[in-house]
C-alpha cells in the first residue's frame, strides 16, 4: 500500500465538526458514497460506501487513499479519479466490480469546491432486467417479423412505433409515420358496405376510442392493385388501466376473398348469398374434415401392414408347429399300440425326436426373429448333406402323400453324391432344406418332379432343390429372399426363403435362385466343401459313468418331472424342487451330502435362476450348475454367470447327458 506519510489529523483541513457535518449527509444519501480532497485522501464515507468500496482494514479510513478506497473497480475508475482530481470532467457510467460479474453506477461530482463526491449505485439487478427485457424484445421482434401478418403499434397520439417486416413491405414508396398517413396512404374500402372508410372508422382509430375490433374486411390500395384486408385492433393498457396505445394486425386474405368470389358466381348468386365469414367457416370444416379423414386412413393402412405381417408371421408357425405335431401325435397312437415290439417303440421314438426337433427349429426360428439374435453359439458339426436331405424327405413324405392324394402326385428324384460334406448347424441345413422343399411342393399344385440333388463344386458341397412347377416372376424372383415377402396370402410366412438366405450366409455360403415362368426353379444353396469324408455327427448318447446328485430346479411340472425320470433312468440321485426358496432351502439342509450338479430353469416363480446359480456358487463353489433356457437370448461361456453349461428348451437328453458327463464338446464326431 502507497499511503503518503502525513499525520492522520492534518489531512482535512476542515474542524472536526465539520467532518461530522459530511459525515451525516453521506449518510442520508441512498447510494454507497464516499467524499474525498483534492490530495485523494478519504474525508469520509457513509455505512453503504464503506461497506461496497473494498477499505483497509486496519488503517482509519480518514489515513486512506482513492487509491485503496477504489480498487475494486479497477483501472477505469481509478483512471476517472485522477481525472477529477485534477479539475477534468469525467464521464463514469456503469462499471463492473468486484469478482462475481457485479455492475455499479458510479457517479462523481465536485462538493464544496475543493471535495469529490464519489457516489456508488449496485445496479447488477437492474441491469440483469434490462437485458433480459431487450432479449425478450429481440424475440418478440422476431415472432413478429416471422408472422404472415402485418403488425404495427401505435402509441395514443397515432403515431406508429413499430412496424414487423410484413409491414415495413407494404408501402414501399413511403413507409406512414402515423394512423393518418396509413389511412391516406391505404385509402381503404369498407369491405361490408362497399363505401370509402372514414379515418375515424379505421380499426386503429376504434380501439384508441377502446374498442377491441376482431373482424373488419377492408380493401385497400397498394402498389400492385387492389387488395383485401383482414383487420384486427386491440387497446393497450397501463397499469393505471388508461389506454397507452394499440396493437394492429392485418392479414392478407385476398387470394382467398377471390376463391370465394369464384364460387359465389359459379354458384350463381342468390339471395341466399353466405357472408364472407359463413363461407370461410365452411372452408375449415371441410379443410379440417378432409385432415381428419386422410390421418384415420393412413393410420389404418399402418395397422393393416403391421398386422398382416405379424399375421403372416404368426400364420407361417402355425402351418410349421401343426407340420411338427401331426408326425408326433400320429406316432404317440401308434406308439401305444405296438408297445409290445422293440423296434417299432425305438423307431417311433425316432419319428417324434425328429419332427419334435422341427417344431424347435420353428420356435428358435421365431425366437430368432423377435431378438434378432444370430445363430446358436458354438456347436457346429460335420454335417453330410446327403444325410440330411434323405431325412429332410422322410419327414415330408406324410406331406407329400396327403398333397398326392388329392390330385396330383410328387415324384422324387434324389441325386446324391456321398462327398457334400461341411460344417454348420445340422438342424438350420435341415431347416434351410425343409422349406425349400416346401416352397417345391406349392409350386406344383398339379404334381411334378421334384429333384434334390447335393454335389461337389469347386470348393463347395452344394445342396440344391429343384420343381416343375410355376416358376417365378423376374420381379418374384427378386424379392423372394426378402422376409414377409410372400405371394400365398395368409397361408404364407414369406420367411421361407428369408430364412434359407440367412442361412446360406450364416455358414459363409450363398443361395441363388434361377426360375423360368411355367418351366420351374432351382434353388441352390453352396457351403464350404469340408475335405474329409467321415460318417456324420450325430450326438450319441454318451454313457455316464459316475452317479451324480442333482438338484433339479424347475417350476413346470410336467418338464421337472421328465428330467427327474431321465436323470433317474441314469442312475441319478435326483431332489427336484420347484421354486428359488425351495432350492435354497435343500441346497443348505442337505450340506453333509453335497449337491454334484444344480440344473436350473431361468424364469422361477419367485425369482431369477441366474441370481439362484450366483448363490449357489458363491456359498458351494464344488458344484457344478447348468443352465436351461425357454426364451433368453443365447449366452456365451463367459457371460454364463459361473454356469457350467447353457441348454436351451426343448431339451435333448444326449446333449444333458454329456453335458453331465462333463464329456460335451462342440463337435461329438464318431471317428
Ligand atoms: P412363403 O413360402 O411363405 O410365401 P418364402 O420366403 O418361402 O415364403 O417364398 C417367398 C415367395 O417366393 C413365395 O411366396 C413364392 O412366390 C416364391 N417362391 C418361393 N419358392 C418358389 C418356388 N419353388 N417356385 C415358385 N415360386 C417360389
Ligand atoms: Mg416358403
Amino acid at each position: 500500500m502507497n499511503l503518503p506519510s502525513r499525520p492522520v489529523d492534518q489531512r482535512f483541513e476542515g474542524s472536526d465538526r465539520e467532518r461530522a457535518r459530511l459525515t451525516a449527509l453521506l449518510e442520508s444519501l441512498p447510494t454507497a458514497a464516499a467524499l474525498f480532497q483534492r490530495d485523494g485522501y478519504v474525508v469520509t464515507a457513509n455505512a453503504r460506501g464503506r461497506a461496497l468500496f473494498v477499505v483497509d482494514e486496519h488503517a482509519p479510513l480518514s489515513a486512506q487513499h482513492y487509491k485503496v478506497v477504489l480498487q475494486q473497480f479497477g483501472a477505469p475508475a481509478l483512471d476517472a479519479m485522477r481525472q477529477a482530481l485534477n479539475g477534468q470532467p469525467v464521464d463514469l457510467g456503469l462499471m463492473p466490480f468486484g469478482r462475481d460479474g457485479r455492475i455499479a453506477e458510479l457517479q462523481l461530482s465536485v462538493f464544496d469546491h475543493d471535495l469529490l463526491l464519489v457516489s456508488a449505485a449496485d445496479v447488477t439487478q437492474r441491469e440483469a432486467e434490462r437485458a433480459r427485457a431487450a432479449r425478450a424484445e429481440l424475440e418478440l421482434r422476431a415472432i413478429l417479423d416471422l408472422t404472415p401478418s402485418s403488425v404495427r403499434v401505435v402509441d395514443v397520439s397515432g403515431r406508429i412505433q413499430q412496424t414487423n417486416d410484413n409491414a415495413a413491405r407494404e408501402h414501399e414508396s413511403r413507409q406512414p409515420l402515423t394512423v393518418r398517413e396509413l389511412w391516406e396512404l391505404d385509402a381503404p374500402h369498407d369491405v361490408a358496405n362497399q363505401r370509402p372508410l372514414s379515418f375515424l372508422d379505421t380499426p386503429a382509430m376504434r380501439a384508441l376510442s377502446g374498442q377491441t375490433v376482431r373482424r373488419q374486411i377492408l380493401e385497400v390500395r397498394r402498389l400492385g392493385g387492389r387488395r383485401v384486408l383482414e383487420s384486427f385492433a386491440s387497446p393497450m393498457h397501463g397499469d393505471d388501466g388508461r389506454i397507452t396505445g394499440v396493437l394492429l394486425l392485418d392479414r392478407d386474405v385476398t387470394d382467398r376473398e377471390r376463391l370465394e368470389q369464384l364460387l359465389r358466381e359459379q354458384e350463381g348468386a342468390s339471395s341466399t348469398r353466405p357472408t364472407a365469414a359463413q363461407n370461410e367457416q365452411e372452408l375449415e370444416r371441410l379443410v379440417e374434415e378432409r385432415s381428419r379423414a386422410l390421418i384415420a386412413l393412413q393410420e389404418e393402412q399402418v395397422r393393416e401392414r403391421r398386422l398382416s405381417a405379424v399375421g403372416q408371421l404368426a400364420a407361417g408357425v402355425m402351418h410349421d408347429v401343426n407340420n411338427a405335431l401331426n408326425p408326433i401325435m400320429a406316432a404317440a397312437y401308434l406308439l401305444r399300440h405296438h408297445a409290445e415290439s422293440p423296434e417299432a417303440v425305438r423307431d417311433y421314438a425316432d419319428r417324434i425326436r425328429k419332427a419334435a426337433e422341427i417344431g424347435a427349429a420353428t420356435a428358435s426360428r421365431v425366437g430368432r426373429f423377435i431378438r434378432q439374435e444370430p445363430v446358436h453359439p458354438g456347436g457346429d458339426v460335420e454335417v453330410d448333406l446327403s444325410h440330411l436331405a434323405e431325412e429332410v424327405l422322410d419327414l415330408t413324405e406324410p406331406m407329400r402323400l396327403q398333397r398326392s392324394s388329392e390330385s396330383r402326385e410328387v415324384r422324387i428324384v434324389r441325386m446324391f453324391s456321398d462327398r457334400a460334406i461341411t460344417r454348420g448347424l445340422p438342424g438350420e441345413i435341415r431347416e434351410a432344406l425343409l422349406n425349400l422343399v416346401q416352397n417345391a411342393i406349392d409350386a406344383m399344385p398339379d404334381g411334378g418332379t421334384l429333384t434334390v440333388r447335393t454335389a461337389v463344386d469347386g470348393g463347395d458341397a452344394c445342396l440344391a432343390v429343384r420343381d416343375t412347377g410355376v416358376g417365378m416372376s423376374a420381379e418374384v424372383r427378386e424379392r423372394a429372399f426378402e422376409p414377409f415377402f410372400t405371394t400365398k396370402g395368409a397361408k404364407g410366412s414369406g420367411l421361407g426363403l428369408a430364412e434359407v438366405y440367412g442361412i446360406a450366409r450364416r455358414h459363409r455360403g450363398t443361395a441363388t435362385i434361377s426360375s423360368v415362368i411355367g418351366r420351374g426353379t432351382e434353388v441352390v444353396v453352396r457351403f464350404p466343401l469340408l475335405a474329409v469324408s467321415l460318417p456324420v455327427a450325430v450326438v450319441e448318447e454318451v454313457p455316464d459313468t459316475l452317479p451324480r446328485r442333482i438338484l433339479v430346479v424347475e417350476d413346470h411340472d410336467d418338464g421337472r418331472e421328465f428330467l427327474r425320470r431321465i436323470l433317474q433312468g441314469d442312475g441319478h440321485d435326483v431332489v427336484a424342487v420347484a421354486s428359488c426358496a425351495e432350492a435354497r432351502e435343500a441346497l443348505a439342509s442337505l450340506q453333509h451330502a453335497p449337491f454334484d450338479l444344480m440344473l436350473t430353469d431361468v424364469g422361477l416363480p419367485d425369482g431369477n435362476g441366474w441370481e439362484l446359480v450366483k448363490q449357489a456358487k458363491a456359498e458351494y463353489p464344488a458344484i457344478r450348475v447348468g443352465v436351461i433356457t425357454g426364451w433368453e437370448p443365447s449366452v456365451g461361456p463367459e457371460e454364463a454367470d459361473g454356469a457350467e453349461f447353457v441348454l436351451r428348451k426343448p431339451l435333448r437328453a444326449p446333449e444333458l447327458k454329456a453335458h453331465i458327463a462333463g464329456k460335451h464338446t462342440p463337435a461329438q464326431t464318431i471317428e
